[in-house]
């Protein structure tokens, strides 16, 4: 007999555990409070221009492949991927520049320039990564979290071991290259796990290995297109989204889910619910305060979140073909070691890192002809920090638009027809997502793997979570390899008869 689960929240994590329910013959419902499906990825129109709203990076294509293929699906009927080549170029504080690419002879080329010693420096740091893959990537990223004890298995403490969990990214790749553009050129994922390098686990040096070998891709349409596609495809396969339609809460009754409660008060009855709203957020709202567990204010108090972001979408008359898709300005800020520059505290109001996004180039349709949208990131406090966005959000967006130029973008304020300004603020009230610290839980080695929250309940039968906040993690690829284990979990303690 098919039984029945509710989905809170249409964010990736939300969509892709649909298909995959579905693809097992589960009936499955999502219901989301916002006008569309997508959630940090559900994108943005104004006028005639269409902007992504949070991921701009996609990495390991073959996840979603494998996500369509074992529902049935083709991925390829639903999304169209471009592979970026090259992916990234990064601007340094002393005005020097590398472009990250996938082609290793014309990367070792550029570090040639920098130092002479450097290319061997990468190619010994590459050979041991491919080993690294190999070891780490199933056991951490790929498994569903198990208790402390079970991570006590020989060959796993060889593994951890060989990852050399006492450092820090900084540390790792300091070992390596000892030359700080380059440290700080392959650490900048870790900024999208909410971390300064020098902080961030030494484990994630996996990500700059993943994308030099398996490379950077952008979706024809945007990230609006790959979270349309993901929907469409939980639709083809028989799931009901509902939109508009934010859960009040979980609904539970001695320890057991038995559904969820609308904000009307309307209760529907579900064998399961899969939470994919922000945990933070949800733990505080959707939940009766009997069901949150060791989730307390004070535990969520003493937890560590990322920095927000404040955004910047730009529709403009004119269009930059002569500069890349990604590009990254890492000021002589990020060299700093002290607070407030490491937790990311304060606004840094002198010299900020600048992520600027060019994806009209490649993806025309997203404004008029000889026109293009640009999207620009730079990290800020998240709102646990008193900065008053009411006030300050018109002079940092002008401080901003100057700061353009540094990668390229002269006089930008000239070619504005319209834009949009995110703070933390927007984060934390429009997309429902705890302190607006929008990369979810830091990923220091105290809330990772067994330290991070469970995606089954532990103290809640029935109730399962997916999203950036929970094991093992935040950012598409990560909570992509999540839904795999919550589907499992599901089909464990609900197997259809
Ligand atoms: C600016 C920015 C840049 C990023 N860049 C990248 C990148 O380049 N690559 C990458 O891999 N990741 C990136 N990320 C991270 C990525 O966006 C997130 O990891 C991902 O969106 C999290 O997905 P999720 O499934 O946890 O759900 P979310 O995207 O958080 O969606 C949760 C959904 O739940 C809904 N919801 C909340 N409460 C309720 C309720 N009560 N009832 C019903 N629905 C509810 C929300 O409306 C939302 O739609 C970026 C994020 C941001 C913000």
């Amino acid at each position: 007999m098919s039984k029945k689960i509710a989905i809170v929240g249409a964010g990736p994590g939300g969509l892709a555990t649909a298909i995959r329910l579905a693809g097992l013959g589960y009936q499955v419902q999502i219901f989301e409070a916002a006008e569309r499906i997508g959630g940090r990825m559900r994108g943005l129109e104004v006028d005639s221009y269409a902007f992504d709203t949070g991921p701009t990076i996609l990495q390991l294509p073959h996840l979603y492949e494998e996500l369509f293929q074992e529902a049935g699906l083709n991925f390829a009927d639903y999304v169209q991927l471009k592979r970026l080549e090259p992916y990234t170029r990064i601007r340094f504080w002393d005005g020097t520049q590398l472009d990250l690419t996938s082609d290793l002879g014309a990367f070792k080329t550029q570090l040639a320039n920098l130092r002479s010693d450097l290319p061997l420096a990468f190619e010994r740091w590459y050979t041991e990564h491919i080993r690294k893959y190999q070891l780490g990537y199933k056991p951490y990223l790929g498994s569903p979290v198990r208790s402390l004890l079970g991570y006590l298995r020989w060959n796993e403490i060889v593994s951890l071991v060989s990852f050399r969990p006492w450092e820090s990214l900084y540390q790792h790749f300091w070992r390596f290259f000892q030359d700080e553009r380059l440290v700080y050129a392959l650490s900048y994922p870790s900024k999208y796990l909410g971390m300064h390098p020098t902080v961030a686990a030494s484990v994630f040096s996996l990500i700059p290995f993943l994308e030099f070998a398996q490379g950077v891709w952008h979706p024809l349409g945007g990230f609006r297109a790959l979270a349309q596609g993901l929907g469409k495809a939980a639709q083809d396969l028989g799931v009901q989204i509902h939109l508009n339609c934010p859960v009040h809460q979980v609904w539970i009754e001695q320890g057991q889910t038995r559904g969820i409660e609308l904000a009307g008060g309307e209760r529907l009855n579900f064998d399961a619910v899969v939470i994919n709203a922000d945990f933070g957020y949800a733990i505080r709202h959707l939940l009766p305060t009997s069901a949150r567990g060791r989730y307390t204010d004070r535990k969520l108090n003493q937890m560590q979140f990322s920095c927000s972001t404040f955004m910047l979408y730009l529709g403009i008359n004119r269009r930059y073909e002569d500069l890349p898709h990604h590009q990254i300005y890492l000021s002589e800020q990020i060299r700093r070691r002290d607070r407030p520059w490491v937790d990311d505290s304060a606004l840094d109001e002198t010299d900020p890192p600048i992520y600027v996004c060019n994806p009209t180039i490649i993806d025309p349709s997203n404004a008029p002809d000889g026109h293009s949208t640009l999207y620009v990131l730079v990290p800020i406090p998240n709102t646990s920090y008193a900065v008053d966005w009411d006030i300050k959000q018109k002079s940092y967006q002008d401080f901003i638009l100057k700061r353009l130029s540094l990668l390229g973008y002269d006089n930008i304020e000239q070619h504005i027809v319209t834009q949009r300004c995110y703070t933390a603020s927007t984060w934390r009230d429009d997309y429902l997502v705890h302190l607006g610290a929008v990369f979810n839980l830091s990923h220091n080695w105290s809330q990772l793997g067994p330290f991070r929250p469970p995606i089954r309940s532990e103290n809640i039968s029935g109730l399962y979570w997916i999203g950036g906040a929970v094991h093992p993690g935040s950012g598409l690829l990560t909570i992509l390899e999540a839904t795999r284990s919550a589907a499992g979990f599901i089909n464990q303690d609900f197997p259809l008869t």
